[in-house]
């Protein structure tokens, strides 16, 4: 017999409530971890430290509609829910909050959270309207879930740190944490969207991090982010990447764009290889 409990399941907001307001009386930390499914190891990094930080953990999974653009990947994104539900209660996750669309957006469903600013360069200038999608849908999961803490990659940088001015600037109770990226032995980021890659884009797709890795060493040894940046981008358009949507140096965390590194930043890039959109960042952390 295994001594992992079962995992619980909800679809429907008023039993996951009474789960989580019993566990909330009893004076248990709940931790809620966001996820849009076809689970991989970056995800159960999140779960693992989910699971060390709180008595009771919360993954959702959700292809939230909302985030997606016209002519993006919502009908082809990957969907592999029972091969994500092993892994969640093997991961010893207390419940799996598997709301579908009609859940999320009932019918008359009209309110949308804009975040100004920081949602406007980066991502946001390519993906007009996905930083509302997502700011909206993991504000009406927060308040359906109610947890203490909330946790999210670093991986989607610009995500976590328009999550976190949402529940701020909203005055939501709930602590947003970032966790560190996972990557795979050769540097690349883990993603769902891996999966798209054939071989030869697959053995191309390190040089993303490889680069992002020697700005991030010149700028603190005292480079330029201008001529850095556009040594990153010759040297991703030369790998086979086309197009490059953007290579930046921004604030850590009000993400304006910067110079030189006084003070914590970061470098972040989308670019695409055949179909694939491809994004990552790492940071920079000035010398003392
Ligand atoms: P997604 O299912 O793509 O929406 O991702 C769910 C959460 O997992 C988000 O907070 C992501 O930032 C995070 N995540 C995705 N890939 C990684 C990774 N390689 N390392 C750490 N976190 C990740």
């Amino acid at each position: 017999m295994s001594n992992i409990p079962a995992l619980l399941r909800f679809d429907a907001v008023t039993p996951l409530r009474d789960a989580t307001a019993r566990w909330r009386d009893a004076g248990e930390r709940i931790v809620l971890v966001p996820t849009m499914g076809a689970l991989h190891d970056g995800h159960l990094a999140l779960m693992a430290q989910a699971r060390r930080i709180g008595r009771r953990v919360v993954a959702s999974i959700f292809v939230n509609p909302t985030q997606f653009g016209p002519n993006e990947d919502f009908s082809r994104y990957p969907r592999d829910l029972e091969t994500d539900l092993a892994l969640l209660a093997a991961a010893g996750i207390d419940a799996a909050y598997l709301p579908d669309v009609e859940t999320m957006y009932p019918p008359g469903f009209s309110t949308r959270i804009e975040v100004t600013g920081l949602t406007e360069g980066l991502c946001g200038a390519f993906r007009p309207g996905h930083f509302s999608g997502v700011a909206t849908v993991v504000t009406k999961l927060v308040n359906q879930v109610r947890p203490d803490i909330a946790l999210f990659g670093e991986k989607d940088y610009q995500q976590l740190q328009v999550i976190t001015r949402t529940m701020r600037d909203l005055d939501i109770p709930v602590e947003i944490r970032g966790v560190p990226t996972l990557r795979e032995a050769d540097g690349l980021a883990l993603s769902s969207r891996n999966r798209y890659l054939t071989p030869e884009e697959r053995a191309i797709a390190p040089r993303l991090q490889s680069m992002l890795s020697r700005i991030a060493r010149e700028l603190v040894a005292g480079g330029q982010a201008t001529g850095l940046v556009a040594s990153g981008i010759a040297e991703l358009k030369q790998a086979g990447f086309s197009p490059v949507q953007y290579l930046a140096v921004c604030d850590a965390e009000t993400l304006a764009p910067v110079e030189r590194v006084a003070s914590p930043a970061r470098v972040l890039v989308a670019a695409y290889l055949g179909r694939t959109r491809l994004i990552d960042n790492v940071e920079v952390v000035p010398e003392a």
